[in-house]
């Protein structure tokens, strides 16, 4: 993958895409305030929601094993994964144990994380994905660009397209109207539910206290595929433990309202292990880490964990509102895929390492957050180790070796001052750079640069004796009646 800037550059210049973008955020966007503002106590629900979080990730190693005991007590099999290899390996492997070659899959982020419908499609298994969006997504042959709304850069038009073109029993002459298309869709996925005999899933909550999972969902796909199929494999990141159903509350207050804007998300799905004549005959919980130990390591980056993937922050990034979700080359974008992909990936490739810096720091995600996520805070400590750890231009590199010299000798340092304030009517005739040279345009290209001041701030000091004696001219006679600062700067 490209590194964010240049994989943005395409869909900021797309204006069809930013308009489906700013509508679809700004409306979520609206309807969210309007939820948040009708709980007088909200703010007390966001604390009591860090703070669980908080307490789960300060105790995971004892939560984790509490809740596989309540699992396996409940006729569940649990099994661990390292990283996206294992637990793509350890679904296939269930999956084929079945003698099936299809599935049906609830929306998951987990999955997404691994890349699990690839890793089942080179083992000959067919995963089928139910929730619309993603379905949108799958027939579209495209990636998802949000974490809530999938397609959100797919408009009704490009929608009927895709159904007429990829979907076999999508009805002659479909329509763009929402009610045709989503009829469509339906029948389509009816026949999936009722001969599908494996379920994938992912996992909002898991109560350690019972053994308990919970999905949130919105369409009703969710219900048909954790309760129709025979084997149901849910796949859950270890961070996504709640002690007990007391603690599940706040989440359920929390979750709907900032991510669908809804007091209570329409289906809401609890399962416990198995039960005979009731769901599901064999289940299977794959708790996956791939990268969350580390974050878990990390003082500051650690409070990305405590993410519930509402998608609030997305809808308030004026970043992601311009650039969409596939510039951050992760099933994760906006805010939160800035400061969690590089953590749970690592920040040795380009797109990793450029993630920390695409956001203008506005804080506006740390206020829509509802687990009270600080992300500037991360995205400043994640931009420190992209420069130590990440990959650099050799042009930045000498500059910053060159740097460094003349830094350390207070003579270089005068002499390099010197030298620029010289050099200011040649290259800054106009009081500012408007164009640097090579790589160095990188700067230039969407900003002036400052001209070098016609006198260092030593310089000045040694003339003036810190200003307590009358101003005069500086000696090398760059004066030019200016005090050095460029227009914009005064
Ligand atoms: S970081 Fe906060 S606002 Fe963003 S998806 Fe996660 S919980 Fe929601």
């Amino acid at each position: 993958m490209p590194a964010f800037p240049d994989a943005a550059r395409e869909a900021v210049a797309d204006t069809r895409l930013r308009g489906n973008l700013a509508h679809a955020t700004g409306t979520i966007r609206e309807r969210r305030a309007a939820a948040v503002a009708e709980l007088d106590d909200w703010d007390a629900l966001r604390e009591s929601g860090k703070q669980i979080k908080d307490h789960v990730l300060a105790n995971l190693g004892h939560y984790l094993r509490r809740l596989e005991e309540k699992v396996t007590e409940a006729g569940g099999t649990v099994h661990w994964a390292r990283d996206a290899a294992e637990a793509n390996r350890i679904v296939a492997d269930l999956v084929k144990a079945t003698g099936e070659s299809e599935v049906v899959k609830v929306k998951s982020m987990a999955t997404q994380e691994t890349g699990l419908n690839e890793a089942l499609a080179e083992e000959g298994i067919a995963a089928y994905e139910t929730d619309l969006a993603e379905l949108i997504v799958q027939l579209g042959h495209d990636r998802p660009s949000h974490i809530l709304v999938p397609a959100i850069h797919r408009n009704r038009s490009d929608i009927r397209d895709i159904f007429r073109r990829e979907m076999p029993d999508a009805p002659e002459g479909l329509t763009d109207a929402p009610a045709d298309l989503a009829e469509a869709a339906r029948r389509h996925l009816r026949a999936k539910f009722l001969s599908a005999k494996v379920a994938v899933s992912g996992v909002n909550f898991a109560v350690a206290d019972t053994g308990t999972l919970v999905v949130l969902e919105s369409e009703g796909n969710g219900r048909m595929c954790l309760t129709l199929p025979e084997t149901l494999i849910s796949v859950m990141g270890v961070e996504k433990i709640v002690p007990s159903m007391r603690d599940l509350e706040v989440f359920l207050q929390l979750l709907p309202r900032s991510s669908t804007a809804e007091r209570m998300n329409p289906y809401t799905s609890t399962w416990t292990g198995v039960h005979p004549g009731d769901g599901p005959r064999d289940f299977h919980l794959v708790l996956l880490d791939n990268g969350r130990t580390e974050t878990l390591a990390d003082e500051v980056g650690r409070q990305a964990l405590r993410c519930i993937r509402c998608s609030a922050c997305l809808n308030v990034c004026p970043v992601y509102e311009r650039a969409g979700g596939h510039a951050y080359g992760s099933p994760y974008p906006g805010p939160i895929g800035a400061i969690l992909s590089p953590q749970i990936r690592g920040i040795g490739s380009d797109v990793d390492a450029s993630l920390p810096y695409a956001s203008s720091l506005c804080g506006a995600c740390f206020e829509a957050c509802p687990v009270a996520i600080d992300i500037p805070e991360v995205l400043v400590h994640l931009r420190a180790r992209a420069v130590e750890d990440g990959p650099r231009h050799p042009v930045e590199r000498a500059a910053m070796t060159a740097a460094g010299w003349t830094l350390r000798s207070p003579a270089r340092l005068a002499l390099a001052q010197r030298l620029a304030s010289a050099s200011r009517r040649i290259v800054a005739p106009r009081g500012r750079i408007r164009r640097l040279p090579g790589p160095l345009n990188a700067w230039t290209e969407t900003r002036d640069a400052p001209a070098p001041p016609a006198e260092s701030f030593r310089a000045w000091w040694a003339r003036t004796d810190g200003g307590r004696t009358e101003p005069r001219a500086p000696e090398d006679g760059t004066d030019d009646g200016t005090d050095g600062r460029t227009e914009e700067g005064q």
